[in-house]
């Protein structure tokens, strides 16, 4: 995912590089509520466009490198360590905890329960 890509997204919807809008000069109420939701939405549908997945960032001890660092799940149950970049399984046991991941098949596009 590319700040490019996004930029190009932006251009394609809104036809300028500058998230600010360029109809300033006589704004009624109306107009600005129209705009804005017609905004929110197309917001939304790039959200969903680029992160088809919702990205999660919690903090959590890595197995890999032991050191304290951002995990950032790449799927449901599965981080990645911002440290290392090794990735992790998810543990919940009363309290979160990162498991090494020793089947790679579970990191495929249809992982296995
Ligand atoms: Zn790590």
């Amino acid at each position: 995912m590319s700040i490019e890509k996004l930029k190009t997204l932006w251009q394609k919807y809104f036809g300028t590089s500058s998230p600010k809008p360029l109809e300033t000069k006589k704004p009624t109420r109306v107009k600005r509520k129209t705009r804005r939701d017609r905004l929110n939405g197309l917001i939304s549908e790039i959200g969903k466009e680029m992160f088809d997945v919702r990205v999660q960032v919690e903090w959590g001890r890595c197995p890999y490198c032991e050191s304290i660092a951002q995990m950032m799940s790449t799927r449901l149950g599965y981080f990645r360590c911002s440290n290392c970049r090794e990735i992790t399984k998810q543990y919940i046991n009363g309290r979160i905890a990162y498991l090494p991941v020793d089947d790679q098949s579970a990191l495929g596009d249809e992982p296995k329960a």
